[in-house]
């Protein structure tokens, strides 16, 4: 193999491996990952301040039930003592009526809060349900991606290891001299170094090689670089 040819491999193998280096670092899928996982933590926020939501009504209903229960207990007292036949007393049993009719409002009052309460804790249960379900949706999305995801770099790392080995191995055979030449322009040409010619033009830029450099490029099997770009050119 010349050792046009020999570079020209080398090129093709660096170029396969700036790609694969490029998806390994930045692979699509970690950033499907971070977009799912941002998704998580907003939910998680937000679940947080549905439990507390949950407390708070808890605690408001456990309040509205005490209360119910203390004008129950209060309006039992005076019921007994409206029907009990010890107070004879007309005003003081208008009094004790009057006391019973405003304790049953009191309650019913309380009641309708109660319920009303109660109403809210069922919504604000079937919320916090619902959250904990997208956030086992996202969290098994986020384990199933996270799975692909260490199986594709598994593969891309062992790709790589043989594209590296065969890449040593097609670098033993260059000119230390070439070899630095190729090392600088894969440096300053954003990964391209070696490039083909076609009908005479350089693939690296596009330009045409003068005729007379054409003809001695076409009759040697040595290095030769783009007059223009500069690149190593390879048939
Ligand atoms: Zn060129």
């Amino acid at each position: 193999m010349s050792q046009q040819e020999t570079l020209y491999r080398v090129q093709e193998l660096d170029t396969r491996i700036l790609e694969l280096r490029g998806c390994e670092g930045n692979h699509p899928l970690q950033a499907e990952i971070e977009a799912l996982r941002e998704g998580r933590e907003k939910g998680l926020a937000e679940s947080e301040q549905t439990v507390a939501n949950l407390e708070e009504s808890r605690k408001k209903q456990r309040g509205l039930e005490d209360e119910v229960q203390g004008v129950e207990e209060k309006l039992g007292r005076e019921e007994e003592k409206l029907y009990g036949g010890k107070v004879n007393n007309p005003k003081e049993l208008r009094g004790l009526q009057a006391e019973v009719r405003s304790l049953k409002h009191k309650k019913d009052i309380l009641e309708t809060r109660l319920l009303e309460e109660m109403e809210n804790l069922d919504e604000i249960t079937r919320k916090a349900d619902e959250l904990q379900g997208e956030r086992d949706r996202l969290q098994a999305e986020i384990d199933e991606k996270a799975g692909v995801l260490d199986g594709e770099i598994a593969e891309i790392r062992a790709e790589l290891a043989g594209l590296e080995e065969r890449r040593r191995e097609l670098r033993s055979q260059v000119d230390e001299e070439l070899l630095e030449l190729y090392d600088e322009l894969l440096e300053s040409k954003h990964g391209l170094a070696v490039v083909k010619v076609s009908d005479g033009v350089c693939l690296g830029c596009r330009v045409e090689l003068p005729g007379i450099e054409f003809d001695r490029f076409l009759k040697t099997e040595s290095a030769f670089t783009c007059t223009n770009c500069g690149r190593i050119l390879a048939k």
